[in-house]
């Protein structure tokens, strides 16, 4: 307390980091938008031959099961997306039923400032001004990667993290690892899922990490499966995968909390 009266800026620095780990809120965000004519705005499979996935459509429609194993550990999830309501009638249900909050960011590809860290800049950010005005523990950005738009085998998955999310990331990473890839029925070809310090401004992301990052919160893009993977597209186009993945990215989540 002593030490506060005399470095207001370390002090604050300590409320702010007691703040996230005493909170119990993780945040959710369903990447990209969904399009009212052209659905969803992520990563696609490269055609249908292996699995017919695009990836907002996809965490619409399983984020519940992740947010699920994280409440069932004694922790509250907020789920978002930048865009606005989906159109589409079955994800509309799925939104109202996981109460997603949607930012509905009025240019959903313009670069947007961060409101609490306005040097950061980046496409997406209202989410992110969301995702840090509850308080969280944690900020896990929903996405698949995607390496080409044609099939390739491809096993380069990674958990993108900040600074202060290398544990959460190696968590979730480790999961995957252990019980999506190879044995846990995604060929990757013996490749763990890497984790990979992201730091590098508006790049992939990078500004919603620093952005979290200098509010102690720890955060990480799941970008461990390729839709352009047809031994991916495959895994997670059935839908008992599907489930198992989204809850894996849960328990790691959970790993992480319940070790800080
Ligand atoms: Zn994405």
């Amino acid at each position: 307390m002593l030490l506060c009266i005399f470095s207001l800026t370390g002090c604050q620095q300590q409320i702010m980091q007691a703040q996230v780990r005493d909170s119990r809120i993780v945040v959710l965000d369903i990447g990209h938008y969904y399009h009212p004519q052209r659905g969803g705005q992520g990563a696609r499979t490269p055609d249908k031959r292996f699995g017919n996935i695009e990836e907002c459509e996809y965490w619409y429609r399983y984020v519940g099961y992740t947010a699920r194993i994280i409440e069932q550990a004694g922790y509250q999830c907020r789920i978002c997306c930048r865009g606005s309501m989906p159109t589409d009638k079955k994800l509309a249900e799925i939104a109202i039923r996981e109460g997603v909050h949607h930012v509905n960011t009025p240019e959903p590809n313009a670069v947007y400032r961060s409101k609490h860290h306005p040097h950061r800049m980046a496409v997406g950010m209202l989410s992110t001004n969301y995702a840090l005005d509850q308080k969280p523990a944690a900020v896990i950005y929903l996405h698949h990667n995607s390496m080409t738009n044609h099939w390739k085998v491809y096993n380069k998955g990674a958990i993108y993290c900040n600074d202060v999310g290398q544990q959460l990331g190696i968590s979730v990473a480790d999961v995957i690892t252990r019980s999506i890839y190879d044995q846990g029925g995604m060929p990757n070809n013996g490749v763990p899922c890497d984790i990979i310090l992201r730091n590098d401004g508006r790049r992939g992301g990078g500004d919603w990490l620093n952005a979290c990052n200098e509010s102690y919160v720890p955060a990480i893009i799941t970008e461990a499966t390729f839709l352009s993977n047809p031994e991916h597209a495959r895994f997670l186009g059935k839908e008992a995968n599907a489930i198992r993945y989204a809850e894996a990215i849960g328990h790691g989540v959970v790993h992480f909390l319940n070790a800080r």
